[in-house]
């Protein structure tokens, strides 16, 4: 007789958009660079060429951020992320979890520990342009990004069982409004927070909430959380 264990699932998890604020920190890393004051609220990818940061300076800042990938550790978590983190840290060993990001090399260790700070103790960060090729050579059954691109490209290269969610952002409100005018998603599932796409893998949220407080477990010990 065989002991059926939790479904396992492969998961990978886009950071920039989807976890950290990368729109707040680019925008002083171009005031810093250029001395030019941009919008925070981009309607779309490269919104800072619309803002009258030119090729060229843009260029600038992103070799100011590869010298210094250091940048990194220093993005803000959105509202509601360190939950996230830590409810996936809390199924860690019971589902391979996979962060991947297109950031440039010499990130991989600073995205590594901003990881461990919010709270996965031992998060692996795969560094790739490729998420289509990357998901389906691992398997990944569930993925998120607030890129539409990426998202399309992942949900092609995945069998149709596969989830692909893209987290609704101001910078993929067109394409949504395209895709809903066409009535089709490319079978990619839009959400509006990333709380729900865990919700739908049946991964609880409230359950991050217990942890280990100088190796004591704190759970639902009152006032202590
Ligand atoms: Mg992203």
């Amino acid at each position: 007789m065989f002991l059926e264990g939790p479904r396992r699932k492969i998961l990978g998890i886009d950071i920039d958009g989807v976890l950290a604020d990368f729109v707040t920190s680019f925008c002083i890393k171009v005031e810093q660079v250029t001395g030019k004051v941009i919008g925070k609220v981009p309607h779309r990818w490269s919104w800072y060429l619309d803002e009258g940061v030119t090729e060229v300076e843009a260029d600038k800042v992103w070799k100011e951020i590869a010298a210094y990938p250091h940048f990194w550790y220093g993005l803000g978590p959105y509202p509601g992320a360190r939950q996230v983190v830590e409810a996936l840290n809390h199924v860690d060993g019971v589902h391979d979890i996979y962060f991947m990001t297109t950031r440039p090399p010499g990130a991989k260790y600073w995205t590594e520990q901003w990881l461990q700070d919010l709270g996965f103790h031992n998060p692996t960060v795969l560094i790739t342009a490729r998420k289509g090729l990357a998901c389906q050579a691992l398997g990944v059954e569930v993925f998120i990004d607030d890129k539409p691109e990426n998202a399309l490209e992942v949900y092609r290269a995945l069998p149709p069982t596969a989830r692909v969610y893209m987290l609704s952002q101001p910078w993929n409100a067109e394409i949504r409004e395209a895709w809903a005018d066409e009535r089709r998603e490319g079978g990619v599932q839009v959400l509006e927070e990333v709380g729900e796409m865990l919700q739908r893998e049946g991964i609880d949220l409230l359950r991050a909430q217990p942890r280990l407080i100088g190796g004591l477990d704190v759970r639902g010990v009152e006032g202590v959380i």
